[in-house]
């Protein structure tokens, strides 16, 4: 039997174009022949089972070797094998609708996945790294003959009689002169680790040698002997393909342990598993974040039918959950995923909401059943929950519920609790709850303290998620503004009705802001008497909330929507209290006197916040020490 033919895809110069395109791409030509050969020997196990093949399975292992002399590469299976008839139908018609559209297509294509998944191009992925390719199969029924196919990349063929005895497939690359690093075993290794690492089949790649217990020396110490062994480079029962109940944590420890060998243990996780309306398994880690620094995205990989596909997931997972570890396998992605597909296909969608809720659900869970826990995690996981709640409307809307806010009195509270918990006391004149938080209470302490006075509560917010984390939920929340603890003097913060009067006249009111602004002597501070206690400090230096909180998200978000405000100079409000005694001897005292006692009132103000430096501060000291000696 002799047969000659013609490939149908109406094209004679087909196979240099897929191989100089797909040049990037070349390796996957190993995923699509070893995914081939997993796929026809899932077939048999199955005709077995359902009796349709008769004889012995045997070992059902798939085996890839290299040849380094004879410059070949073979993937053998003892899957179902084909028929001539079979090769013709299968092989020859390359599955797409003609060379037309093909050269159309590949044009726009941006990947080689793209073009490998539009037009069924698996097997012939070969020619991307053969210059020679022979298949030699026979097929599983009864009184088949072995076929073997070989083709040089042109577009003709030949069928001749085969040489297996056995059923099952063994494809030959003789690999072309320039794909020539692929002879090289531990590039091959390499390739199977990264894609076949889970495959439901055995994956033979050559053998290795282990030491075996062999009996007992005279001393009854136990003896080794060395033994080759086949070297199979998968698990093919991954545990994502396993029952949640069939699992014991150690199981998912030992896993991540497997995937990410040099991380810390992850802080808990959650196993994915859903047929309807769309098919996916997985486990997903929440990893320990030591700092946001050290966030690493594309940790997840995605599988399809336990064949690895991509680690980059970006349109499968929604953007905030990028930051988890794990693997997600769905058969309902093709392995052949190209960006374009991924953006528009409604399973993906459907996919990245399940993905959202499943988390969400998670998260309630454990705050429910121990929100000691919980509390402890919050740490690690507020990044994650703070980031989805600010671009996931559905993940708010869940997430409300258990995110916790943590208050400089050491207490965490859930949004709700904490507005029950200050709506009474920090309800402004116009019915607003004022929220004040520090995002740090050593600089802040000061401001703090005087908030605490008042019987106030003042939460920390020290991340820099947090300033669009809380714009977020002066959105969400009714009547509710968020104010840093130094964003005004207190009692300006929380307008209560009752005011206090200013113990001085207007005229002497004129005379100490013109006093002020002459020892400041600065264009962005903006001087301003106020009625305040007369315990309380005589000045106080304050940036305005909204401006300071646009200028930090310009800089955090280097730019965008908020680049104007980063333009913006700082201005600072200087509150001087007309009812402290300070105002009452700067009044009755010279100019030279007035002036050295406001810049001395208003430099213990930068000083409280952080904020006297340089010249000004070695100016203030030795100003305080000429003021404690005058004396
Ligand atoms: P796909 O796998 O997407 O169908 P391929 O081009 O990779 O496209 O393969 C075409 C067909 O050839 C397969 O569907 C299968 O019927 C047959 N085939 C390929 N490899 C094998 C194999 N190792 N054993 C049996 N049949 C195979």
């Amino acid at each position: 039997m002799q047969e000659k033919g013609h490939i149908s895809i109406h094209t004679e110069n087909i196979f240099p174009i897929i191989k100089k395109f797909l040049y990037s791409d070349n390796e996957i030509f190993l995923r699509e022949l070893v995914s081939n050969a997993v796929d026809a020997t899932q077939k048999i196990k199955r005709l077995s089972s359902l009796g349709e093949a008769k004889g012995e399975l045997g070992d059902l292992k798939v085996e890839v070797a290299v040849d380094k002399d004879a410059k070949t590469i073979t993937i053998k299976d003892a899957g179902i094998g084909m028929t001539a008839d079979e090769i013709k139908k299968y092989i020859n018609q390359v599955a797409f609708s003609g060379a037309t559209e093909f050269m159309e297509k590949f044009r726009e294509a941006k990947d080689a996945n793209e073009i490998i998944g539009k037009f069924g191009l698996g097997f012939y992925s070969a020619f991307m790294v053969a210059d020679l390719v022979e298949i030699d199969t026979l097929s599983y029924k009864e009184d088949t003959a072995p076929a073997r196919w070989t083709c040089d990349g042109s577009t003709e063929f030949e069928i001749t009689e085969g040489s297996r005895t056995t059923r099952g497939t063994t494809i030959t690359l003789h690999i072309a002169e320039d794909a020539a690093e692929f002879l090289d075993d531990y590039k091959i290794e390499g390739i199977l680790n990264k894609y076949c690492k889970f495959l439901p089949v055995p994956i033979q790649f050559g053998t290795r040698t282990v030491s075996d217990p062999d009996g007992e020396d005279e001393q009854g110490e136990t003896k080794y002997k060395d033994v080759t062994v086949d070297n199979i480079i998968n698990n093919t029962h991954p545990i994502w393909t396993k029952a949640p109940g069939d699992l014991e944590d150690e199981d998912y420890l030992s896993f991540y342990r497997e995937l990410y060998p040099m991380s810390d243990d992850p802080l808990f996780w959650i196993h994915l598993n859903v047929d309807y309306p769309f098919n996916l398994t997985g486990v997903l880690y929440f990893p320990k974040v030591k700092n946001e620094l050290e966030l690493q995205r594309n940790k997840i990989r995605l599988f399809s039918r336990q064949v690895f596909i991509t680690d980059e997931v970006k349109d499968i997972v929604p953007e905030f959950l990028m930051l988890l570890h794990g693997v997600i396998d769905s058969p309902d992605i093709p392995l052949n995923v190209s960006r374009s597909f991924l953006q528009a296909d409604s399973n993906v969608k459907k996919i990245n909401t399940y993905i959202t809720k499943k988390v969400a659900d998670k998260l309630a869970e454990i705050f429910r059943n121990d929100r000691k826990d919980f509390e402890a995690k919050w740490s690690d996981i507020s990044l994650f929950v703070k980031y989805g709640m600010i671009t996931e409307d559905k993940f708010y809307e869940k997430a409300k519920d258990f995110a916790l806010l943590s208050s400089t009195d050491g207490n965490f509270y859930t949004i709700e609790e904490y507005k029950t918990k200050v709506n009474i006391t920090q309800t402004d004149k116009n019915g607003n709850v004022v929220i004040l938080y520090s995002n740090d209470k050593g600089k802040q302490d000061a401001y703090i303290q005087s908030a605490l006075k008042k019987g106030y509560d003042v939460l920390i917010f020290d991340s820099p998620i947090d300033n669009h984390f809380i714009s977020q939920l002066e959105q969400k929340l009714e009547k509710t503004q968020i104010k840093r603890v130094d964003a005004d003097i207190i009692s300006k913060l929380i307008e209560k009705e009752e005011q206090l009067e200013l113990a001085i006249s207007e005229e002497q009111s004129a005379t100490v802001k013109q006093v002020f602004e002459k020892a400041i002597s600065n264009g962005t501070m903006n001087v301003e008497v106020i009625a305040s206690q007369e315990e309380e400090v005589p000045v106080t230096v304050t940036q305005d909330e909204f401006t300071r909180r646009m200028k930090e998200m310009a800089k955090t978000s280097g730019g965008g929507m908020f680049g104007f405000y980063g333009s913006m100079p700082d201005n600072y409000k200087v509150s001087v209290n007309g009812n402290s005694k300070l105002i009452q001897r700067i009044l009755g005292t010279t100019e030279t006197e007035q002036e050295t006692l406001a810049r001395q009132a208003f430099d213990l103000a930068l000083l409280s916040q952080g904020m006297l430096s340089g010249e000004a501060l070695t100016a203030f000291v030795n100003r305080s020490v000429k003021m404690m000696s005058d004396n």
